[in-house]
């Protein structure tokens, strides 16, 4: 399969949930050395909320899924993860209005849109230790392999591989935003529990569709 339709795209947001219940206690344990050991509680909500809006809606296009993920995200989740995710979701919906099916053009810009949005809600600079030091790159990389002819599948493949790096970059950081910067510099050494779940969930993304 090269596009993602609409049940695709469904398909891949209960493989994301998936990913997120697997690692539910080791994103909290993350969170835990530098936040309010919840990310993975909070992950895990907001997915289940989304899973659950995504199994009642009657969606046409990649957008209407992409506004009820938003829509059941925020509603679900207080943290700092709800507004991000549900802006990115947003986002990547209005990206890729009117279109049926999800072409190998879109899937990058899915994944541009979402990193966007994460940048514009949050307000984070690159460095700052958030989970925009995932996204960002993972955009670049979809939009460097969109520009070298690769599959979708291997866009976000790339995408997944590069938000591992970016998170992984993390550890050295000293957090600037969201609760971790009250530690100030005892957060640097702890991977950032956001840029941990980006990761997940792009590989989830990635292997979903490659598994087809
Ligand atoms: P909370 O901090 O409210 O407990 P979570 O634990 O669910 O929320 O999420 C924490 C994650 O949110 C952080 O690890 C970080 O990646 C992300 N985050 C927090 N603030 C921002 C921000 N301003 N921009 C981008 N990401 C942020
Ligand atoms: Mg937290």
């Amino acid at each position: 399969m090269s596009t993602i339709d609409q049940a695709r795209l469904i398909d891949l947001f209960n493989l994301m949930a998936d990913a997120i219940e697997r690692e539910k206690d080791h994103l909290c344990e993350l969170d835990g050395a530098i936040g309010d050991a919840d990310h993975g509680v909070t992950m895990s909500i907001g997915f289940s909320a989304v899973r659950k809006a995504l199994s009642e809606v009657n969606a046409a296009h990649p957008t209407d899924v992409f506004n009820t993920a938003a829509k059941a995200f925020l509603n679900a989740v207080g943290a700092s993860a709800g507004p991000l995710y549900a802006t990115a979701f947003m986002r990547a919906g209005a990206k890729v209005k009117g279109q049926t099916v999800l072409d190998r053009t879109a899937v990058a810009d899915m994944v541009t849109a979402m990193a966007d949005g994460v940048r514009s809600r949050g307000k984070a600079d690159l460095g700052d230790k958030t989970m925009l030091d995932a996204w960002d790159p993972a955009a670049k990389a979809a939009l460097q392999a969109l520009e070298a002819d690769r599959s979708a599948a291997e866009i976000l493949s790339q995408a997944a591989d590069a938000a591992e790096k970016g998170a992984t970059t993390t550890i050295d950081m000293m957090a600037k935003k969201g609760r971790s910067a009250r530690l100030g510099p005892r957060s640097v050494g702890h991977i950032d529990p956001g840029a941990a779940s980006t990761a997940i969930l792009l590989r989830a993304m990635a292997d979903g569709f490659t598994a087809e």
